[in-house]
């Protein structure tokens, strides 16, 4: 496959040499990055110029229908996107978190831009505040589209979903997006974008992609763009430190590294339901696309007492994942997107293990189904199990983001919540306990390090949608070492491509502009 990136509303030519990628299971080649570098100065004014103005023309509710359109024709040819994933080490169930998962958000979209947005690009914000004793000049907030590009800089691990959660916001709010996938499965992605193309459902500009470096993009932001990021907090940190960014004031959402926990709670004792379901948990967020998600269980807390049964548990679960070519029908986990990642992974557990064992996995004896061990970048669950985590650094600190995860015994409830908390913000934790005075204690400890917190218990464990799994309707972006991005969450993820505005006038002006009925709101 010769990937180019889609700019200035065509594909670029292919070019001689670019990076080759190679596949997750194999090790051989699978693509190239073929295209040069584009000229990003007139990639971002081509999304400022005719992609904004496209956009606007249409209403937000008009937009919510363009959406609706495009998850309908990317339902109807998604089996492409699973083939290829397969490539990157998803399994069917993999490729479907992010395919389906993708599609799915743009359907939550389409369905809240058609029910809770107005026919028009002015969105109501608050209430009419009344400023005088007449109370004829009052003041009222309005937000409106930026009139930039919203530049959606994406990781490797989920190149349909990172895509699309990303972009339906944006979309929904009329600015035009210039999307640059991780370049290890950005096949994935261009596919994904040739399929977006192929719909004729978007404005000519609204979508741009740049496949492999983003080049001086950065130098040609203005205070009208908005970068949202995803990837690790090395890279984030370098982006955000750009000048321009400073300078310009340039809108900044960064989604990054995060140490989640589970906490099984003192009442959730072997034996009960809540137990159960937190080995559940635990095993499924260890093998889910190899371990390699934002929002994976990497710290696991449980009563001192139930430390030994806890282990044991998920030994048992775990020794049931078939790991191999995930083309396979038995194959439970395939393996990490490449041998790079495999090997960082190595070292980070390397690190770990200074102050943990390892309670279950042999990264140097595993058994794979169907492919190679060393030319596919295979490694078995590892569960790690720290024995001091009150004294213990690196595990609080370190994301090994493939199958590892580790299990640690607390001596108290107040003990585990300040465990829980040392992953210094996180995107989620997850909490087993059938008890709501626990819950709700729980709740005011930790919330304010989370920025999504799911409790399961026998009443919803049936039907929970998961620890991993971020729901569009749901806030998705966690404070401190997460990046203190938020993203999706309904609505809330739209509000940063709108400008928030301060109208103030006599009440007949500021109905006159918004098309309210303003006659007696302020008497
Ligand atoms: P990464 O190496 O930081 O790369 C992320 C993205 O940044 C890629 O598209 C990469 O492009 C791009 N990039 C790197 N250097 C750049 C530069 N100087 N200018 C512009 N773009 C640049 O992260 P990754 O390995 O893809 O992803 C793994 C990490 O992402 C993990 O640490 C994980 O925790 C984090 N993650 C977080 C979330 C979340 O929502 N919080 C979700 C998923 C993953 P190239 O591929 O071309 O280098």
């Amino acid at each position: 496959m010769e990937l180019s990136s889609h700019v200035l509303g065509r594909w670029l030519s292919p070019a001689s040499g670019g990076a080759e990628i190679h596949s997750a299971v194999t090790g051989e080649p699978v693509a190239r990055v073929a295209s040069g570098p584009a000229a990003m100065a007139d990639v971002l004014a081509y999304a400022r110029k005719v992609g904004g103005p496209a956009l606007r023309k249409a209403t937000f509710r008009e937009r919510a229908e363009q959406l609706k359109k495009l998850a309908e024709y990317l339902n109807a040819h998604k089996e492409q996107l699973y083939e290829l994933s397969r490539h990157a080490g998803a399994t069917k169930m993999d490729a479907m978190l992010d395919v389906d998962g993708g599609i799915g958000v743009l359907f939550v979209y389409a369905s809240k831009g058609r029910r809770e947005l107005p026919a028009s690009n002015l969105l109501l914000d608050g209430d009419i505040e009344p400023l005088t004793k007449s109370g004829n000049f009052i003041g009222r907030h309005v937000r409106t589209p930026l009139q930039g590009a919203a530049v959606h800089i994406n990781a490797f691990n989920f190149p349909c979903w990172g895509l699309l959660e990303k972009f339906a916001p944006a979309f929904l709010a009329g600015v035009p997006v210039i999307t640059k996938p991780a370049t290890v499965t950005a096949y994935v992605a261009e596919r994904l974008v040739r399929l977006i193309e192929a719909s004729g459902v978007l404005p000519a500009g609204a979508l741009q992609t740049v496949i492999g470096s983003t080049g001086d993009l950065f130098d040609h932001l203005t205070g009208q763009d908005v970068v949202s990021f995803t990837g690790s907090a090395e890279t984030a940190q370098i982006l955000q430190r750009h000048p321009v960014i400073a300078r310009e004031a340039v809108r900044f959402i960064a989604e990054r590294d995060s140490v989640n926990a589970a906490l099984l709670a003192p009442d959730a004792v072997p034996g009960t339901p809540e137990f159960d379901l937190f080995v559940k948990e635990v095993a499924r967020e260890m093998t889910v696309k190899a371990g390699q998600k934002c929002t994976a269980i990497r710290r696991a807390f449980v009563p001192r007492g139930a430390l030994a049964a806890a282990t044991e548990a998920l030994r048992a679960r775990l020794a049931k994942v078939a790991v191999g070519d995930p083309a396979l029908e038995n194959v439970r986990m395939g393996p990490l997107v490449g041998l790079s990642q495999r090997g960082q992974v190595l070292d980070l557990v390397g690190k770990l293990r200074q102050e943990c064992e390892l309670a279950f996995g042999d990264p140097q004896a595993f058994e794979v189904l169907g492919a190679n061990a060393q030319t596919g970048a295979f490694l078995p669950p590892l569960l790690l199990s720290c024995a001091s985590p009150m004294s213990a650094k690196y595990v609080h600190d370190v994301e090994a983001f493939g199958p590892v995860s580790t299990l640690m015994p607390y001596d108290d409830l107040d003990q585990a919540m300040d465990l829980v908390n040392r992953g210094q913000g996180s995107l989620v934790a997850s909490v087993y306990t059938y008890d709501g005075a626990t819950a709700a204690r729980i709740v005011q400890d930790i919330a304010s390090f989370h920025g999504r917190l799911l409790f399961i218990d026998r009443d919803c464990g049936a039907e929970q949608t998961g620890h991993g799994s971020p729901m569009p309707h749901l806030l998705h972006g966690g404070p401190g070492r997460a990046g203190g991005g938020e993203e999706l969450g309904g609505l809330r993820g739209m509000m940063h491509y709108l400008q928030r505005t301060a109208l103030q006038g006599s009440t007949a002006r500021i109905a006159s502009i918004t098309g309210e009925n303003l006659v007696g709101a302020t008497s």
